[in-house]
């Protein structure tokens, strides 16, 4: 057997028994995460890892370059896993995380090689404004920089995508959410993190403040005073 699909057996005898407490707890109690990560798919970016986070503590979606498409009509399982995040489970921090060195970014960057790949080649279109982005406004960037450019960018594009759904573009006008950027440099083991102010990436650094895309703040658009309201 393969030796990595072999170690199942050991989260029956030895991990489950050793956390059967909690386990015993979500079971009865349910889950109530307290916040949802959308990650690339690569095996290098654990995002349990990389928030410490006990099982209960973290919803999880992941796909091929922390993709999320805007909201539409049709129906799509990174748009469902938002909604029941958001509107059911009342998850209250949606984290959208990139990574270095990441596959679909440089595909993303140079398509070369995607013909035979027409579902990853359609689903890396939802990346089509960081790669603008980066071709208009960073025209003298080449090769790792101009990869690592489109990655940050698509960081920026994708927590857009995430403003246009309902959920989240509700629960953000009531002042109750929260978007983080972050970016895993996979080479230094540090984690970047977008200041939706300056619009810039900053490490995260303990005792520090956190940077945050989007901060929560109540923005009712119609508000508008009472007399006007009767007139
Ligand atoms: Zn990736």
């Amino acid at each position: 057997m393969n030796e990595l699909i072999g170690r199942v057996f050991s989260f029956e005898k030895i991990v489950f028994p050793g956390s059967s407490d909690l386990y015993s707890k979500l079971a009865n109690h349910g889950q109530s995460p307290k916040a949802l990560m959308i990650s690339c798919a690569d095996s290098r970016v654990v995002p349990e890892l990389i928030m410490q986070a006990q099982p209960g503590d973290l919803f999880v979606c992941r796909n091929a370059g922390n993709i999320v498409p805007p909201f539409a009509t049709q129906n799509g399982g990174v748009s469902s896993t938002v909604e029941y995040a958001v509107a059911a489970l009342g998850v209250r921090d949606i984290i959208v995380c990139g990574h270095s060195d990441c596959g679909a970014m440089k595909a993303v960057a140079d398509p070369t090689g995607l013909e035979a790949m027409p579902n990853v080649a359609a689903w890396l279109r939802h990346s089509n404004a960081a790669q603008h982005v980066v071709n208009t406004g960073y025209p003298d960037l080449h090769g790792h920089e101009r990869v690592r450019a489109i990655s940050l960018e698509n960081v920026v594009a994708q927590i857009n995508h995430l403003r246009t759904h309902p959920s989240v573009a509700a629960a953000l006008a009531r002042g109750e959410m929260s978007l983080h950027g972050w970016f895993v440099d996979i080479h230094a083991g540090q984690i970047l993190g977008l200041d939706g102010d300056s619009g810039q990436f900053t490490p995260l650094r303990e005792g520090q403040p956190l940077p945050i895309a989007v901060t929560p703040g109540e923005r009712r658009a119609a508000y508008f005073p009472v007399s006007e309201a009767a007139e």
